[in-house]
């Protein structure tokens, strides 16, 4: 069974062998997909024959949003915390608390519900890859659970039992790290992917880099890729850890010193930013354009969390990127997509190169351009192409 999908007035490929910039632009294009995976690529009037046709209408066709950050499995609210925020109250991280209380005593259904909402939400965004962490249950068995609930909806999934130190431990923050890269790891590690810590020395909640290191360690051991929440309220030794242990990703990278640019220009770990976090806590954005200049491979996810971004959109925050943060349309779209499949070292994924799996989002305009021209308009769906 082959897809014809045609009538595509702007194709973003994300395939440099096009020749027209990292984008691979291809104007009235078609492509066909056959087995879940993209067959061929080029203009409209050299097309193949194929089983099936489907006529976008001159819409611009783009790799769908890979969004390689997100923490999808919580129960309860912060809406509260987020007026309370916008009315002057600083964010540092602790009121994550309240949604580990929620979620500890949430029955599997809810969570699962829950989660599925906000992957149906994603992908009537556009987004067709999502990583989902733990880090809201800090216990061996509900971290476990997160952990399972997340491995139903995806396979990017990521043990993040250190996100903070659990009220219990308070003032005990080693003993609990001991937890972490002890039983939990040894409950959690046959249902994640990844392992990850939130590394921030000057949070009472969260780890320092020692800590965050005998994490990673303990997780690589057992079997774990790495990725880092690094350097998002402050400088420190998050983003250089990253790089020396090989991450897939260092995210946030709010704070950088000359040393961290360097560290990531000079290695392969990306750095994921995640502009909606800066625009719900009203806090300065990366300096996107210094990790460009400097040559360092970006992502672009939502962070997509009850706290701190409680957005599940990829079109917000390629608006927020160009807007906020000075990339271009090209730049942001492309973070979006192939950064994001960078960041979970995924090569099938983010770019529409034949043999890469067909997931197609289309932008009900002309070009891609208009997902930051036209902020908050609902514009990107993801193509079903039925095979
Ligand atoms: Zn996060």
């Amino acid at each position: 069974m082959s897809t014809l999908v045609t009538g595509i007035g702007e194709l973003v490929t994300n395939d440099p062998a096009r020749g027209d910039g990292p984008l691979g632009l291809v104007a009235r294009a078609a492509l066909v997909v056959e087995e879940g995976l993209v067959a061929w690529v080029g203009p409209a009037a050299a097309a193949p024959d194929a089983d099936a046709r489907i006529d976008v209408g001159g819409r611009a066709v783009v790799p769908g949003f890979v969004d390689s950050h997100a923490h999808l499995v919580f129960a309860g609210d912060r809406a509260g915390e987020f007026e309370a925020r916008m009315s002057g109250a600083r964010y540092d991280g602790g009121g994550i608390t309240s949604t580990v209380a929620a979620t500890r005593a949430a029955s599997d259904d809810e969570l699962r519900g829950r989660l599925g909402a906000l992957v149906a939400e994603m992908r009537g965004q556009g987004t067709t890859t999502v990583e989902v962490k733990s880090g809201y249950g800090l216990t061996v068995g509900d971290e476990a659970r997160c952990l399972r609930l997340a491995a139903e909806v995806t396979a990017e999934t990521t043990f993040l039992g250190a996100h903070v130190v659990p009220a219990e431990y308070a003032g005990r923050s080693d003993d609990y790290v001991d937890l972490v890269t002890g039983p939990m790891l040894t409950a959690c590690a046959p249902h994640a992917r990844w392992v990850d810590v939130f590394c921030e020395p000057g949070s009472a909640h969260a780890f320092d880099g020692e800590q965050a290191r005998a994490v990673l360690e303990a997780g690589r051991a057992a079997g774990l890729q790495v990725r880092v929440h690094a350097n998002q309220l402050s400088a420190g030794p998050g983003v250089r850890l990253a790089v020396e242990l090989g991450a897939a990703s260092a995210d946030h990278c709010t704070h950088l010193g000359a040393a961290d640019v360097d560290a990531l220009a000079g290695g392969t770990t990306v750095a994921t930013l995640l502009p909606g976090v800066e625009f719900s806590t009203r806090s300065p954005y990366p300096d996107a354009r210094r990790l460009l200049d400097a040559g360092v491979t970006l992502a672009l996810a939502t962070d997509c969390n009850p706290g701190s971004s409680f957005t599940s959109s990829m079109p917000f925050c390629v608006a927020l990127a160009v807007r906020e943060m000075r990339m271009t349309p090209a730049e942001a779209l492309w973070a979006a997509t192939a950064g994001g499949a960078a960041a979970l070292r995924r090569s099938d994924v983010g770019h529409l190169a034949p043999g890469a799996r067909a997931d197609l989002a289309v932008v009900d305009a002309p070009s891609y351009r208009h997902l930051a021209y036209r902020p908050g308009v609902p514009l990107v769906r993801t193509l079903d192409v039925g095979v």
